[in-house]
């Protein structure tokens, strides 16, 4: 029989891919049983403005299972997409920023509440329902949707756009505002920051590591300030790893910076004691 089931299928009884399709199959089924185990928890990173006042934080999902580890969300977000459990998990996580927002102050007197950003795969603004989740989940902590921020990435606009600008909408009009997240990477098109509502574009990590260099380096990161403000977006640096890069970017008029310069994602008593130590150095 070996024969007549081809090359492709005969090397699914090597060795190797037997033992790739067993793993996939374990983290599958790890990652079904992740969200009763209470595997799954959140982490926070700060977004600050030039000043280094805190503006928000972005919730950030983590695994950790007893036999696997620490697996990391660029692996299973994606396995999750496929197998149908991102509905329950983005729910989690939407809950859980949602509670721990109503937690924050801060520390500028006047200053706007300070916001939780949570990242909503593509596949989920295809769905009409996203919005009324989201407002259902709003009601239920109690968090006003102004405080409220969604990150999409721009390959969610490449499946039906139609759809995707609907869902968009709808959230927009509970008030909750949509920030567009590793822009200028991939397929993004310049024309989609004019035919979506967005509030908030993010410039991927990969210009702002290169930043430091000035000169050309800048160039892109340029453009996408200035066409940003210009289009009244408010523009937030992701990944920023040192001083130099803050400065060049601040320097063009970029609005807010996150990365592991200003911290690291937080755990929940961390990011309190983050805000805290805002408080004190205002004090001070
Ligand atoms: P993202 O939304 O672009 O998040 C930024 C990623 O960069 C995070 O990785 C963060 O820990 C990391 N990072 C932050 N500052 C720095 C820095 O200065 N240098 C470097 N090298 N990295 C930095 P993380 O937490 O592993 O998440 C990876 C991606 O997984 C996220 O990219 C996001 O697309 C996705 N993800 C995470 N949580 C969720 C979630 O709850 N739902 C969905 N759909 N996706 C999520
Ligand atoms: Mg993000
Ligand atoms: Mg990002
Ligand atoms: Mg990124």
């Amino acid at each position: 029989h070996a024969k007549e089931l081809g090359k492709g299928q005969f090397q699914f009884f090597t060795g190797e891919l037997n033992s790739a399709a067993h793993q996939r199959l374990a983290l599958e089924s790890a990652l079904r049983g992740a969200l009763d185990a209470s595997e799954l928890s959140v982490v926070y990173q700060p977004k600050v403005d030039p000043f280094g006042n805190c503006c928000g934080f972005e919730a950030l999902l983590r695994w950790h299972n007893e036999q696997l580890g620490d697996i990391s969300p660029e692996r299973f977000i994606p396995l999750a997409e496929e197998i149908g459990l991102i509905e329950p998990m983005t729910d989690f996580v939407l809950r859980a920023a949602c509670c721990e927002a109503l937690g924050w102050r801060s520390a500028q007197p006047g200053a706007a509440p300070l916001s939780v950003a949570v990242n909503l795969s593509a596949r989920l603004f295809s769905d009409d329902s996203l919005a009324a989740r989201v407002a259902a989940i709003l009601a239920e902590t109690g968090l006003p949707a102004t405080r409220l921020e969604v990150e999409i990435t721009e390959s969610a606009l490449l499946g039906d756009f139609t759809r995707t600008a609907a869902s968009i909408e709808s959230l927009r009009v509970l008030g909750v505002r949509i920030a567009l997240d590793d822009f200028g990477t991939g397929y993004s098109s310049l024309s989609y920051l004019q035919k979506l509502p967005l509030d908030i574009v993010k410039i991927d990590r990969s210009f702002v590591s290169r930043c430091e260099h000035g000169g050309e380096a800048m160039a892109i990161p340029r453009a996408i300030i200035s066409l940003g403000r210009s289009l009244h977006l408010r523009i937030v640096a992701e990944g920023v790893e040192n001083a130099r890069q803050l400065a060049m970017l601040a320097a063009y008029g970029c609005e807010e910076f996150q990365g592991y310069l200003i911290a690291p994602p937080l755990a929940p008593a961390d990011a309190l004691a983050f805000l805290a130590g805002d408080l004190a150095s205002q004090i001070r």
